[in-house]
């Protein structure tokens, strides 16, 4: 089964909370505080590998977490930083986020790394808030959540070579004897539904990747046929190889095949007709007429086409020296990216922590907002040294002086999501 879409939950790690802890020396009744950090949770990071082909493994599994990070320890031992978990994906793997169903990046290349969830960062330890006026600091941050997102994952197969050909020209056995691939083999038309695809590794030159594309057949422009579905998944080849069967065998015209073929792709795409082709004549072995062979040499050569490869999938005579030739032309052409529009683009969310005020009542004023909820997610209200942080923090702020602006009086109450205070000037 060949699987090109996916959808994923993923959750970075928590960071660890950081630690509220004591000195304890002989003959030292009470000793400074020690408490350490609590550890960054890991990141969920996807990787591209050239070695996967399919996102099949996503339907068997759909969550990934990564590891949280440890909590702070007194002596000021710091909370060890969670691992980051990676997840392979294909080459040419295209990431949205789904509750904004904006592109967060394009796998384009081998080794490509993306964070889809970033780890939670760990919680400053009690040592780390000891000022001049407050030696013995009774609190210290929790860790920061992680963050956690469904994501889909849509392959569009990054080939540099992609194969072009009718049906059962033996474009499948080709991919076979230059690959690793397994691509389904038979003598019936539209056997390759899927495209199938492959590194071609060869000593000397450097190692591409291959792509087989099911048969374009005529009319598959037009959305007609099988081809077009597939046809997506050339368009970012950068040489196409265009098989021909020259054996004649199945009572075929090499080169009426290969003006129809190009017609499609033509009618389909410009960009892809553009690239270069390669021709391979291929089932050579079986070729009993060499007229054949050399008439369609002349006629392809007055389209200007000078190189013909002869070859045979089947005895892999020849095969060689067309790869050699398709990393050579790869080597001139450079990569090119997909465009993501800027309207298209995944925008982190920022780390801006921000809040409201409203009056919810006559003397009631609700303070509301990610900055409500970091600061009290970072604060023990009860306890009366981590209660004048607390207040502190809303003072320097501005939030102090906005509610006096709004006119709040001695004794009015002021919410923090479930923690309320009485305002006192
Ligand atoms: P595809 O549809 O283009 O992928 O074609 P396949 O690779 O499935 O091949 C179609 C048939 O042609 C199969 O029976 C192959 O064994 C046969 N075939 C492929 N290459 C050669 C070749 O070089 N010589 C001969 N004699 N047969 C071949
Ligand atoms: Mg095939």
């Amino acid at each position: 089964m060949f699987v090109d879409t996916a959808k994923i939950f993923v959750k970075s790690g928590d960071g660890g909370n950081g630690s509220i802890s004591f000195r304890r020396e002989k003959y030292i009744p009470l000793g400074g505080p020690d408490g350490g950090d609590g550890g960054d949770g890991g990141n969920v990071i996807l990787v591209a590998d050239p070695h996967i082909t399919t996102l099949l493994d996503f339907t068997y599994r759909k969550k990934y977490a990564a590891e949280r990070g440890g909590h702070g320890e007194g002596s000021k031992c710091f909370g060890k930083d969670g691992e980051d978990l990676y997840i392979k994906v294909p080459m040419g793997t295209v990431v949205r986020d789904i509750a904004t169903d904006k592109i967060m990046t394009d796998m384009a290349h081998a080794g490509d790394q993306y964070v889809v969830a970033k780890g939670g960062r760990g919680g400053r330890g009690n040592v780390r808030f000891t000022t001049s006026t407050r030696q013995a600091p009774d609190f210290a941050e929790p860790g920061m959540p992680g963050e956690e997102r469904w994501i889909s994952l849509e392959l569009k197969i990054l080939a540099d070579v992609g194969l072009l050909g009718f049906p059962n020209v033996g474009k499948s056995t080709l991919l076979s004897v230059v690959t690793k691939a397994k691509p389904k083999i038979a003598n019936y038309h539209f056997t390759t539904l899927n495209p199938n695809l492959g590194v071609v590794n060869i000593q000397g030159i450097p190692s591409f990747v291959i792509a087989d594309i099911p048969g374009i057949i005529e009319g598959a422009s037009e959305g007609v046929g099988l081809g077009i579905k597939f046809l997506r998944h050339i368009e970012r080849t950068r040489v196409l190889i265009h098989v021909v069967d020259i054996s004649g065998i199945e009572g075929r015209d090499p080169f009426e095949d290969f003006l129809k073929i190009n017609e499609e792709l033509k009618k389909y795409s410009i960009k892809l007709w553009d690239r270069p082709q390669i021709i391979a004549a291929n089932k050579s072995d079986m070729l009993y007429d060499e007229e054949i062979f050399e008439d369609f040499k002349k006629k392809v050569g007055e389209l200007g086409y000078d190189k013909v490869f002869r070859i045979s999938a089947a005895t892999k005579q020849g095969v060689e020296d067309l790869m050699k030739e398709a990393a050579r032309i790869l080597s001139t052409i450079p990569i090119t990216d997909i465009e993501i529009s800027e309207e298209d683009k995944f925008v982190p969310e920022e780390k801006k922590f921000t809040y409201s005020i409203r009056e919810e009542d006559e003397g009631i004023f609700v303070v509301e907002g990610s900055f409500v909820d970091r600061l009290l997610a970072s604060v023990n209200v009860n306890d009366p040294d981590a209660l004048r942080y607390f207040h502190k923090v809303l003072a320097n702020k501005g939030v102090i002086q906005e509610l006096v602006d709004m006119g709040i009086q001695d004794g009015d109450l002021v919410r923090l999501n479930d923690f309320e205070f009485e305002f006192l000037l």
